[in-house]
């Protein structure tokens, strides 16, 4: 593994805002179809109405399997303190700032390096206050729309496992993760 290139990513996540990251091979993700049983539940209400949301995602076992298809990657994750277990609002104002630094990071991977990126986040897309879905046009920003690590069926706690993080990371704290999947032009040569 390429290890500088790797320090680099990390420490450029934390600098963007991320509590911790770390660089992993896509073989330590642990997958499950079942994932999308739960989106179908529709706790969040968005099922249907976002183009990066099941079903118009995609089918769950090709991206199940389009994950297979990258080498590594960088995930990371944000921690943001809450005034109690019930505030909701705040939960929903750190999700939103998990946003501008995904976008932040999709930077670190447009060097020559890098092949066949995929950015994966928390939750739905949240590009757009309201999704093109729900107005009856196509994605507005395809180029920044981010399809979530659930969507893929990646079993979140299990990735935070294998990333050596917490997935709850204390009382009265909320914690987002995201990855950037990634192939090195190298591994591809190779
Ligand atoms: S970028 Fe906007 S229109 Fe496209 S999927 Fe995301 S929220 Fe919807």
């Amino acid at each position: 593994m390429p290890e500088s290139l790797f320090k680099r990513l990390c420490e450029s996540a934390i600098d963007a805002g991320a509590y911790r990251s770390n660089v992993i091979t896509t073989d330590k993700i642990v997958t499950d179809r079942a994932f999308r049983g739960m989106c179908e539940a529709n706790r969040c209400g968005v099922y249907g109405k976002c183009w990066m949301c099941p079903p118009d995602v995609g089918d769950i076992d090709e991206l199940m399997s389009k994950v297979r298809e990258f080498r590594y990657a960088l995930v990371y994750q944000t921690v943001t303190e809450l005034e109690d277990s019930y505030d909701f609002e705040g939960m929903i104002a750190a999700k939103k700032r998990t946003y501008p630094l995904s976008r932040s990071l999709r930077r670190l991977f447009e060097g020559d390096e890098f092949v066949g990126v995929l950015h994966l986040g928390a939750g739905g897309c949240g590009v757009c206050e309201i999704c093109a879905k729900q107005t009856g046009e196509t994605c507005r920003f395809p180029g920044l729309a981010m399809p979530s690590l659930e969507a893929y069926g990646i079993n979140v706690s299990k990735l935070a496992e294998a990333s050596g993080m917490k997935y709850i990371n204390g009382q009265n704290t909320v914690t987002y993760f995201g990855a950037v999947l990634f192939t090195l032009r190298s591994d591809k040569q190779a």
